[in-house]
C-alpha cells in the first residue's frame, strides 16, 4: 500500500465465479489496522442470495474440474506457487495491516501457505491408490478416491493466509470446488489469494470468497449443495458448525480453541526452554492456536524458570508490526484487549501471583493502537479461570507440579488438546510422555510443533470436531470419498449363480 493511500478506507468485495463482486446487501464490517486503532477497510457482508450465487458458481464448475486429470491440477498449482512467491511481500503486508502481527511473522505465514501448495503439487501421486491383482480367481480389486463436490470453509482472524491454504488448496487439488468465508477482521489477504488463484489459470468457480459473519456462515450451512465444510474457529463456533452441518448430512471437520502446555523437566536445558517459552507464549501477541499459555514446572524447576522468564517478558519489544526489530505487535481489537485484561484481573483476584503485569502498556506514536504488554503469572492453580480458558493473548501461567506423572495428568485433564511440548534430556521420559499424552500435536524440545505440510495438523478433545486433521494426507482423505471396485470379465466367469458367501480363495 502506498503512503498516499494509507489514510483512505478501502472498499473490499467478494470473489465469485472468477471475478471480484461488490457486495449488494448494503451491510459492511469495519476492518481495523490494530496498530493505529483506526478503520482501514470496509468488508461487505454477503446475504443469502450472494451465498447462493457463489454456491451456484462452484456447483457449475465441479463436473469439469472433478474430471480434470490430477496432473493438470498439479501444473496449475505449480503456477500458483510461483505467483505466491512473486507476491510474498505484498501478501505479508496485507496480513500485517489487518492483523497487526510482525511483517517477518506474516512472511513466515505466507511461506507456510506455499508449503501447502508445494505438497499439493504432488497430487497425482497422492491420489494413487491400491490395486490387488487376482483378489479372487479372475477378479481384480482396487479403490478410488473421488472428490466430494462444493465445499465451504470458515476461517479465523489469526492466520488469514495459511489456514485458507490448508483448505482451498487441498480441496481444489483433489478435484473439488470451494467457497471461503474468511474472518471479517482480516479479509484482505484471502481475497488477494483468490485473485492470484485465477491468475494462475484455474477455471472460474473453483475458488470463491464470500465475506460476512454468522449469517453468511448459516447460509452456507443451510445450502443443500454445500456437501462438506472445513472450519477453524473458537471451540463454541467450531462445535456449532460441526453439529449443524452434520445434522444436514454434510462432512465437517472443525478445528477449535487451544490451551497449550509446555512441560519443563528438571533435566531440561533451561536456556532453550526459556527461549521456547518466550517465543511461543508472546510471539504474535499470543494470538496463535499453537501458542504456549501454560508452563508446567516439574519438581523444583519453577523458581529458576520464573527468575529467568521475568526480565525477558519485561524486555519484550512491542510496536507496530510494519516496523523492524520487534518481538510483538498489538492485539486484534480493542474488545479483545479488554477481554485479555479481564483475564489478568481475574487471575489476580483468584490469588495467582502476577510477576509481570502487561496491563496499560502504550506504544509512543501509536496511542490508539490495541497494544498490551506481556504478562507472567506464577502459582496458577488448575481450577482458576486463567488456567481453564483459552485467553488468546500475551499471558503465560506457570503451574508447579511434583513429577512427570502429575504433569501428564494435568495436561490430560484439560478439555482442550491442541498441542503440547516437553523439554527434557531424558529419552525414556520423552517416550512415555509422547505415548501417554492425550493431545493431537506433540513437541519434544520443540515449542509450537506445527507439523510440516506433508504431515497433518489437528488437536484432540474439544480442539477438533470430526474425524480428520487438516492438510497432508489427512486432507486427501477428508476431501475425497473412498470407493472400492471389484471387477471380472466374462471369459473368467465359469460358473452359474452362486448362493453361498463368495470367498477370496477356496
Ligand atoms: P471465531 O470463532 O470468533 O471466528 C472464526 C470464524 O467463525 C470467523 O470466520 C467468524 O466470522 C465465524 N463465526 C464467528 N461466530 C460465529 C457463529 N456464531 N456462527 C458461525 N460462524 C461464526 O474465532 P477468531 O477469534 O476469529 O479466531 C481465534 C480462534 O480460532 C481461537 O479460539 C483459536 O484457538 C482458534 N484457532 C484454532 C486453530 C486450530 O488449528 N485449532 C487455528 C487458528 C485459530
Amino acid at each position: 500500500m502506498s503512503e498516499a493511500n494509507q489514510g483512505a478506507v478501502r472498499q473490499l468485495s467478494h470473489f465469485i465465479d472468477g471475478q471480484s463482486a461488490a457486495g449488494v446487501s448494503g451491510r459492511f464490517n469495519d476492518v481495523y489496522d490494530p496498530a493505529q486503532g483506526r478503520v482501514t477497510a470496509r468488508v461487505p457482508v454477503a446475504n443469502t442470495a450472494e451465498v447462493a450465487a457463489a454456491v451456484a458458481a462452484a456447483k457449475a464448475a465441479f463436473p469439469a474440474w472433478s474430471e480434470a486429470p490430477p496432473l493438470k491440477r498439479a501444473r496449475l498449482m505449480f503456477k500458483f506457487k510461483e505467483l505466491l512467491e512473486a507476491h510474498l511481500d505484498e501478501i505479508a503486508e496485507l496480513i500485517t495491516r489487518d492483523h497487526g502481527k510482525l511483517l517477518s511473522d506474516a512472511r513466515g505465514e505466507v511461506m507456510r501457505g506455499i508449503e501447502i501448495v508445494e505438497f499439493a503439487c504432488g497430487i497425482p501421486n497422492l491420489l494413487k491408490t491400491d490395486f490387488t491383482d487376482q483378489s479372487s480367481s479372475g477378479v481384480d480389486s482396487w479403490n478410488l478416491r473421488q472428490p466430494l463436490g462444493v465445499i465451504a470453509g470458515v476461517t479465523p482472524f489469526n492466520f488469514p493466509v495459511v489456514v485458507p491454504c490448508w483448505m482451498f488448496v487441498m480441496a481444489a487439488a483433489t478435484g473439488n470446488t470451494f467457497i471461503l468465508k474468511p474472518s471479517e477482521r482480516t479479509p484482505s489477504s484471502s481475497i488477494r489469494l483468490a485473485e492470484l488463484f485465477m491468475e494462475a489459470g484455474f477455471p472460474k468457480g473453483i475458488f470463491n470468497v464470500v465475506n460476512g459473519n454468522k449469517n453468511t456462515v448459516d447460509a452456507l450451512i443451510q445450502h443443500p449443495d454445500v456437501v462438506a465444510m472445513s472450519v477453524v474457529a473458537s471451540t463454541p463456533v467450531a462445535e456449532y458448525i460441526y453439529a449443524e452441518g452434520a445434522k444436514r448430512g454434510k462432512r465437517v471437520q472443525a478445528l477449535g480453541s487451544a490451551k497449550n502446555h509446555l512441560v519443563v523437566m528438571p533435566d531440561a536445558n533451561l536456556d532453550q526452554a526459556v527461549d521456547a517459552l518466550i517465543n511461543s507464549a508472546y510471539g504474535s501477541a499470543g494470538e496463535r492456536c499453537m501458542a504456549t499459555s501454560v508452563a508446567v514446572a516439574v519438581g523444583g524447576v519453577a523458581d529458576e524458570l520464573i527468575e529467568r522468564l521475568a526480565p525477558r517478558v519485561r524486555a519484550l519489544r512491542i510496536g507496530a508490526g510494519m516496523e523492524p526489530d520487534l518481538d510483538m505487535g498489538p492485539l486484534i481489537s480493542a474488545a479483545h484487549r479488554t477481554k485479555v485484561q479481564g483475564y489478568i484481573d481475574a487471575g489476580v483476584e483468584a490469588g495467582a501471583k502476577l510477576v509481570v503485569d502487561g496491563r496499560g502498556h502504550t506504544v509512543a506514536g501509536h496511542e490508539e493502537g490495541f497494544f498490551l504488554g506481556g504478562s507472567l503469572f506464577d502459582n496458577v492453580q488448575p481450577d482458576m479461570k486463567i488456567y481453564r480458558d483459552e485467553i488468546f493473548g500475551p499471558v503465560l501461567s506457570v503451574v508447579r507440579v511434583p513429577d512427570l506423572a502429575s504433569a501428564i495428568a494435568l495436561v490430560n485433564a484439560h478439555e482442550l488438546g491442541n498441542c503440547v511440548t516437553l523439554f527434557t534430556a531424558d529419552g525414556a521420559a520423552a517416550r512415555t510422555f509422547s505415548r501417554q499424552i492425550q493431545i493431537g500435536m506433540v513437541g519434544i524440545n520443540v515449542p509450537s510443533p506445527v507439523p510440516s505440510a506433508w504431515h497433518s495438523f489437528g488437536g484432540w478433545k474439544r480442539s477438533l470436531f470430526g474425524d480428520h486433521h487438516a492438510y497432508g494426507e489427512e486432507a486427501v482423505r477428508f476431501y475425497t470419498r473412498y470407493k472400492s471396485v471389484t471387477q471380472r470379465w466374462p471369459d473368467s466367469i465359469d460358473k452359474g449363480a452362486e448362493f453361498a458367501m463368495p470367498v477370496a480363495a477356496k
